[in-house]
């Protein structure tokens, strides 16, 4: 255990565990260093860190298009920030992970995302986030 008290401390021993991470395990590994009051996302509508949405988004959001959450029961998240599996996109004892990520359900969503409806799909309505790392089609 290590205390940290400032950013550039916190970066040096990022930075010292990751040089001893193998070329293969680096690739796997994505470091995202917060501000130290930042506030962050409201998690798809369910934590408190933010009011309520007046307004849904109308940015497209890269979660459906990058990231397949698979739950301990085998349920499958919309996304990260569906961390309590409100939205089933699938299952995985019934159904491939190929299956399930070109299945109807994350079709619908990724094409009201890219058609501005983000209002219209539940969670994504009452979601903040403005995940953008997209997209190459
Ligand atoms: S808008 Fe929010 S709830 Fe919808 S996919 Fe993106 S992160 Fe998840």
């Amino acid at each position: 255990m290590f205390m940290v008290t400032s950013a550039k401390e916190v970066s040096d021993n990022i930075h010292q565990i990751y040089e001893k991470l193998t070329g293969s395990e680096k690739e796997k590994v994505d470091i995202c260093l917060r501000l130290e009051n930042e506030f962050l996302n409201n998690r798809a509508g369910f934590a408190n860190n933010r009011k309520k949405m007046k307004k849904s988004l109308d940015s497209v959001c890269a979660c459906p298009f990058e990231q397949l959450v698979v739950r301990s029961d085998g349920h499958v998240s919309r996304c990260s920030n569906d961390a309590l599996g409100k939205i089933d996109m699938g299952d995985v004892r019934k159904n491939s992970l190929l299956q399930i990520w070109e299945g109807n359900e994350y079709k619908s969503v990724r094409e009201k995302l890219l058609n501005g409806e983000r209002g219209s799909v539940e969670l994504c309505k009452d979601c903040d986030s403005m995940i953008l790392h997209i997209i190459e089609f």
